[in-house]
Parts: structure tokens; sequence; C-alpha cells
């Protein structure tokens, strides 16, 4: 198992948390994220930096003005190491075919469309860069508005049948299997952003403008703006004292950094470079600030909901023949979690597990390890609850099969089972009206079928009754 947790491809330790927190400010080293002041500029000038808007393992976010065409976009900016630029130019590639193939495919409008790239080198190194069109919160964020009690289900069929129709148009049209699809990677579609951001960054804008260039801007300013959700005062006390702690090792890392920087500057020589390095002395991360449609209209926008694809960080081409570990923990299916091969049906596990979320506000498996068992052990039992029978293409066919299943296909190390069913648990435990937890779990199951092949493809569930209720 690979020791460091921040490999492009490991996902050996991630998970979905559900909370509030922002990026490890420890990540802020050589070839991890690029530390962003507000204000600051990106390739020749071109994009100005107003606001965070997020971050994921890989990246931070930022809400920018394309000074080239006068509107805002989305800037990603990629951690340095080699293993994530090689990963960003991946994905810019995938990119790149998915806004080529078949922009009239009804998915195409279901997945966040690059719109341009560029490399940015900065104290911690060279960063792929990628603009997006700016969207708004995730659907982890809309699932927190409903205070993790499920999304109403009309709201739930509408997001479903737009990710399925994404979902379609990557695997069938582009060749391309997503890999990490979960709530965090699906975001909202704002109507008329443009004209509301106009407004709403109008004055970062103009302190921006007044401010004499290379002035030293504070990162924690940023804290009282607007939306923020890590304000340093809502924080809770642990949280409080594991910064303090981190902020503490990081500023004895500081000392050393800005040694190495002197030094690389030197040895960069006249490479363009952002001349706001020296501020780099993160003390604070910045807080997200997510725009959501309430924000900018009414609640009723939600039921005309809009919603993409994002993230195709991890996104991989159909026609390879893939073993290695995919997917966040929570929706990564069974075929993955056992070494058999896999490709886009893995995709469609994961869209039931986050479909199931959406409706219940909890994760359909949460394995944990126990002292006899490994979290790998406690996920298929929790899977084999559910599903009963396991076929034997997983049970033999792969690389760790025989770790945890014996010769008779029966799990090693968990013997005691306790078999539901899912219109049960949504209606035992999620108290979904029985009717609802029939057509919820009718709809659900043909994409959790433990054998691939047999799993239902995006295209095919496009056409089940229960997305046709939409209204
Ligand atoms: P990573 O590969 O690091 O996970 P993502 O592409 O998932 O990066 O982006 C990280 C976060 O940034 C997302 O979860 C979301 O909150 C925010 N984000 C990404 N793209 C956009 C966008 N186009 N508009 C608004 N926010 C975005
Ligand atoms: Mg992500």
């Amino acid at each position: 198992m690979p020791k460091e947790d921040d490999s492009a491809s490991d996902y050996s330790d991630n998970e979905s948390s559900h909370s509030d927190e922002e990026e490890d400010i420890e990540d802020y080293k050589k070839g991890g994220y690029h530390p962003v002041n507000i204000g600051d500029r990106f390739d020749n000038g071109r994009y100005i930096v107003l606001r965070k808007l997020g971050w994921g393992h890989f990246s931070t976010v930022w809400l920018t003005l394309d000074t080239l065409t006068d509107s805002h976009v989305a800037l990603k900016i990629v951690k340095a190491a080699n293993r994530y630029t090689d990963s960003a130019l991946e994905e810019i590639k995938l990119l790149e075919c998915v806004k080529k193939t078949n922009p009239e495919s009804k998915g195409w409008q279901h997945v966040a469309q690059l719109l341009n790239h560029f490399w940015h080198q900065g104290p911690n190194g060279k960063h792929a860069c990628m603009t997006f069109e700016v969207l708004g919160e995730s659907l982890l964020s809309l699932m927190k508005r409903y205070n993790y009690k499920g999304i109403p289900q009309h709201i739930v069929k509408r997001i479903a049948k737009q990710v399925l129709e994404g979902l379609d148009y990557l695997h069938r049209e582009c060749g391309i299997v997503h890999t990490d699809l979960k709530p965090e990677n699906v975001l909202v579609w704002i109507p008329n952003i443009e004209d509301y951001l106009k407004t709403d960054t109008a004055d970062i804008l103009k302190e921006i403008n007044a401010a004499p260039p290379n002035i030293e801007r504070r990162r924690s300013s940023t804290a009282s703006w607007k939306d923020g959700v890590a304000d340093v005062d809502s924080i809770s006390k642990s949280k409080k004292k594991r910064l303090k702690k981190k902020m503490k090792k990081k500023n004895e890392a500081i000392q050393q950094n800005n040694e190495d920087e002197d030094e690389l500057e030197d040895t960069l020589g006249n490479l363009k470079i952002n001349t706001q390095w020296n501020n780099s002395n993160t003390s604070t991360v910045i807080p997200s600030c997510t725009l959501d449609i309430t924000t900018i209209g009414s609640e009723k926008e939600l039921d005309n909901i809009v919603v993409k694809i994002a993230d195709l960080g991890n996104a991989c081409w159909m026609d390879g023949e893939y073993t290695h570990v995919i997917q966040t923990r929570q929706y990564r299916s069974p075929e993955v979690i056992v070494g058999a091969k896999w490709t886009n049906e893995a995709d469609m596990w994961s869209v039931a597990c986050m479909i199931f979320e959406l409706l219940t506000g909890e994760f359909l498996f949460d394995p944990r390890a126990g002292s006899k068992y490994n979290k790998d052990d406690d996920h298929l039992a929790q899977i084999l609850e559910l599903m009963r029978t396991v076929p034997k293409l997983l049970t033999t066919g792969g690389e760790y099969s025989r770790d945890f299943f014996d010769r008779s296909g029966k799990l090693k190390h968990i013997k005691k089972l306790r078999y539901r069913r899912l219109r049960d648990v949504l209606h035992d435990t999620f108290l979904v009206p029985p009717e609802d937890a029939d057509a919820a779990s009718v709809f659900l199951l043909p994409m959790l079928e433990m054998d691939m092949s047999k799993r239902a493809s995006a295209q095919q569930m496009l056409k089940s009754p229960w997305l046709q209720e939409t209204t």
C-alpha cells in the first residue's frame, strides 16, 4: 500500500467526510497547492483572482475575472508534483475530447466543460491550470442545506436524470470512465450567474484595483467576505487546537521555505513568475465561498435544478484494462474492492450510492475496520447484506478475492451477516413512505448488480419509469 496519501492514483485513504473542512494548510508545500492571494493574476495577467470557490485533494479552485472576455470563470490550480501534473495533462486531454465529441448531445450540457488551460510557475512548482464556466455549490453542500435528512424526491429525480445523461455521454460517446462520482463532484449550474457576479464582485474588484501593485494582501482578510464557510470564530474548539498546532509547525517550516524559495528564484532565472510568492507565508486557509441558487434566486429555483458532472481528474479512457484502486471509499464498487478488472460499470455503482445518499442524507455503505477485519471486509459484508449473493467472478476473479472469500464463496473474516432489503432500509431507517421506498429500490438495484456484466448502463437507466415521473 502506498504510504503517502497524496498520490493522484491512491484512493486507499480517500474517504468522503461530510465535513466543512477546507484544504490542509500543510499541503501548501513543494509539489503541493499553489499559495493564492485574492487579487493574484494568472496567465500573463489575464485572470484576476476574486474568491475561493472550493478545493479537492488535487487542486484549489478560484473565482476569477477573465479580463479578455470581461466575464467570470472558475480557475482550477492543480498541485505541482509530477504525479498531479501528469494526471492534469490527462484530464485536459479527456476534457478536450468531452468538449469536441458531440456538443449536440443531451449529456454534453451535464458535464462541466473546459474553457482554457495554461501553466503557472510558483514557489511550490509548476502548476497545471484549467478554467471552467463558474458553477455553484456541489450536491454535498445541497445535502447539507437539507441537514442530511435527504433532498426532496422530485429534485433528486431531476438530478439523477441529468447525471445519467452526462454519464451516458461520457461512456458511450466519449469512451470515458469518470471513476470518482460522488456528491462533491456534481455541481449545480446557476442561471444568469454572470449578471449576479458582475454586481457581487464589483467591490472586491475595486479594492483590488485600488491596491498598489505587489502590496502584501492579507489572506485572512477574506474570511469576513460573504458566504465564507470557515469563519475562524465558528470553528470548533478541537479544530482550533489542531489548526494552532498546524500553524506552529507551518511557521517553523516557513523559515526553511523562504530559504528554499530564494534558492529556487535564483535557479529559475527570468522565468515569468507571479510576483506574490513571498506572500505565501500561508498562516490561514482562505474559506470557500460557494454560490448557491437560493442566494441568487428563490428556493423555487431548486425545482428547476440543473447539474453538471465535474472533476475528470481521475477519469480514464474505456479502452484500457484496469485493476488499480479507484473511487472514493463509500462509492467504491465490489469489483474494485476485490481487485478485479473494472470499466465504466464501476461508475454506475457510484451513481446508485450517490442517489441513495441524496434521498436519505446518509451513505449507502460506510465501512469501518474492526479488530478482526479490515475496511474492505466490512465493505463487502455491508454489500452482501443488501445483495445476498456474490458471483464467482468476484469471489475468485479478483487479485485479492482469496483474502476476502473462502473456497465456498463465504466471507472469511465476517461470519455474521444481517440481511436486509433496500426497500426496508429506505422505509424502516429513513422513513420513506412504502410506495416511494419500493419505487426507489426498483430504480437503484439494477445499478447495484454485483456482476458487472449484468449491471444496468446509463443508457438503460435513462429509460427507468422512476425518472419519467420527473415534473
Ligand atoms: P479535485 O480534482 O482537486 O477534486 P475538483 O475539480 O473536484 O478538484 O474541484 C474542487 C472543488 O472546487 C469542487 O468540489 C467544487 O467545490 C469547486 N469547483 C470545481 N469546479 C468548479 C466550477 N467550475 N465552478 C465552481 N466551483 C468549482
Ligand atoms: Mg473533486
